[in-house]
């Protein structure tokens, strides 16, 4: 194996905790050699001491190094005085300036894992949305509109190299999916609302354009309203998702709550030069510091970081170490002796670390 330098921002709240859990996780998968985690500093706390959210010389180790492994940023009391959330900036600045336009949801109901729907087996629900992560309703961040108390607009904006780019990544996605697809071929669905606004049905033509390279691989679309009944109805349809920012934003969540929450659920925000991975969960100020924080999210967030980083550097060594982290987690939770507490177990952050690291050797 190859040596990756990892810049690393373990960030607010719980985000130490499980950053530290990852690490410990990762290291003992692909031995010490292979990875060093560059601990930077960033986010809401960091900025409360320094003035800055994202200081440069941690932006620069985002840029220059192989990956970018995230605990979670932002404290709901360190905002600007325009009330948003300080800690947000830190992801955003990221995903802009690194131009990370692909964010990718696995939604995958585990081993031992119990889903809030009637009888979903695991294995039942496997699928990954990718949710277009640079334009869509939310590029108009900071130029939105608001007159007088009277009148607040923002601008849904949908481009066709924006739309190409994550309509490929999806597809090119679906090719690398394994297990047998649900009716013999792998499937894209898109998710819009091209029945009521322009720019989706501009953003579906797009796709479907695309889509016309991959012969192999089917699409189908789905209205955005519509896909939040079948995700709860027929889970198990779904193969690859790929939707509008905002639309992907409610998705994911929703599809996380179905397979067990936003503690065990990962997430990878991925463009043409670099990728960054996180837990889809946020800072949880409100359990920080106690111990009782899965880790579960991160470290399955550090295995997808690990698999993008084989198919990279073509290393398949660090593919078989992502594959052997998913492997220890599922025996964890199917064990039930260090079942997190978000999942109804009563280990915690560290209990569940120690217990991956053995079913690892
Ligand atoms: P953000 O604004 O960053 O999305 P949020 O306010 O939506 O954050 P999260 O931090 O994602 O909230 O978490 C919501 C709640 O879920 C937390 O308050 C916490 O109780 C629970 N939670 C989140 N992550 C975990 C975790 N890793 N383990 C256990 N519980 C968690
Ligand atoms: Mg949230």
């Amino acid at each position: 194996m190859a040596r990756y330098e990892i810049a690393t921002i373990a960030g607010d709240g719980i985000g130490p905790e499980v950053t530290r859990a990852a690490i410990r996780v990762l290291t003992e998968a692909c031995g010490r050699e292979a990875l060093e985690f560059a601990m930077r500093p960033g986010g809401a706390a960091h900025y409360t001491r320094s003035g800055a959210v994202l200081p440069d010389d941690t932006f620069a180790a985002c840029r220059d190094m192989h990956a970018i492994l995230h605990g979670a940023a932002g404290l709901p009391e360190v905002t600007y005085p325009d009330g948003t959330e300080v800690g947000n900036d830190l992801h955003l600045r990221l995903r802009f300036w690194l131009d990370l336009y692909a964010n990718v949801r696995p939604i995958q109901l585990l081993p031992g894992v119990r889903s809030p729907l009637a009888g979903v087996e695991p294995g039942g629900i496997d699928y990954v949305i990718v949710r277009e992560n640079t334009e869509g309703l939310y590029a108009s961040r900071g130029a939105g509109v608001l007159l007088r108390g009277e009148f607040a607009s923002d601008t849904l904006v949908v481009t066709r190299k924006g739309t190409e780019r994550v309509a490929r990544f999806a597809f090119d996605l679906a090719r690398k999916r394994t297990g047998a697809p649900r009716d013999g071929r792998r499937r894209v669905t898109v998710c819009d609302k091209a029945n009521i606004l322009r720019s989706y049905a501009f953003f579906r033509a797009v796709c479907t354009e695309v889509a016309a390279d991959y012969p192999d691989v089917a699409i189908d679309y789905a209205y955005a309203d519509a896909i939040t009944v079948h995700l709860l109805k027929r889970p198990d349809f779904y193969d690859v998702i790929v939707a509008e920012n905002m639309f992907g934003d409610v998705i994911s969540d929703l599809g996380a709550a179905t397979v067990g929450g936003m503690g065990i659920a990962p997430s990878g925000e991925i463009g043409d030069g670099h990728g960054l991975f996180q837990g889809a969960h946020g800072s949880a100020p409100d359990i920080a510091g106690q111990g009782v924080a899965s880790p579960l999210a991160t470290i399955l967030s550090g295995a997808l970081m690990l698999r993008w980083l084989g198919e990279r550097h073509a290393d398949p060594a660090l593919g078989e170490a992502a594959a052997r982290v998913e492997a220890a987690v599922d025996a964890v939770l199917a064990g039930g002796a260090a079942v997190p507490y978000d999942q109804g177990g009563s280990a915690g952050c560290e209990t569940v670390t120690e217990a991956v690291c053995r079913a690892l050797r």
